[in-house]
């Protein structure tokens, strides 16, 4: 029989106020071998637009420069080493500059991060985004692009590319009729959105159920703006 680590035990009958959750008591509990029964996530968007509001006011925090979330340590990734409940899948460029834990104010445990210059949906990636969809329940997919993409530069020039690059650039959409950088940008952004959509019944079938929403999204890397592609779910206020 395990104890809550929630609630203490009766004192002379007495019952205890519940304690807060803490992620250092619970490190203590985990590395003396004692009993963790409840899990210790916080309270998670179970709808894609709860998920969107959720995560565009984690954007704002980035932005306006004052990011608060400190699920970051090694007690909270202690807390979660025996499961996982993230609430937003990412299928976002490799990019270093574009980092959806960063950019959005998330902590451990928040994103099922997937990551591949030029954001393209090939079938590992739609894999891993189905197990997203299906295992974990996410209710909220982001293809993320960004300004300047190289990937998507690359296969707009139509130059040469050495190695097993010609074979991820196959993948990245420039536009048809594309006339900048920009708008290949955000063509490639659509096309991988609904090639995602179109190519895995896990992910339509979750999308018509009401289970999962799909959104695109563009971060601009000069001003730190993001836009969001026409489509997503309207996004609802998230008390987290
Ligand atoms: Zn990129």
């Amino acid at each position: 029989m395990h104890t809550p680590i929630f609630t203490r035990r009766p004192l002379l009958g007495l019952p205890c106020p519940r304690r807060r959750w803490s992620p250092r008591r619970h490190l203590r509990r985990v590395r003396a071998g004692r009993s963790v029964s409840v899990s210790p996530t916080r309270p998670r968007p179970r709808t894609p637009g709860a998920a969107l509001g959720f995560l565009l006011e984690g954007h704002r925090r980035f932005a306006s420069g004052s990011p608060r979330d400190r699920f970051r340590t090694p007690a909270h990734l202690a807390a979660l080493s025996g499961e996982q409940h993230p609430w937003v899948a990412f299928l976002g460029c490799a990019d270093s500059r574009v980092p959806p834990e960063i950019l959005f104010d998330l902590g451990i445990g928040d994103a099922f991060t997937v990551r591949v210059a030029g954001n393209v949906a090939s079938a590992e990636q739609i894999a891993s985004l189905e197990f997203a969809v299906d295992v974990l329940d996410v209710p909220l997919i982001v293809i993320l692009g960004h300004s300047g993409c190289g990937a998507v530069d690359a296969a707009l020039s139509g130059a040469a590319a050495p190695g097993s690059l010609p074979a991820l650039l196959e993948h990245v959409l420039p536009g048809p009729g594309a006339r900048s950088l920009d708008e290949a940008v955000a063509a490639n952004v659509a096309h991988q959105l609904k090639y995602l959509v179109e190519e895995s019944p896990v992910v339509r079938r979750a999308i018509d159920e009401g289970r999962t929403g799909v959104a695109g999204a563009i971060e601009d890397l000069s001003t730190g703006t993001l836009r969001l592609l026409d489509g997503h779910p309207p996004p609802e206020p998230f008390d987290g």
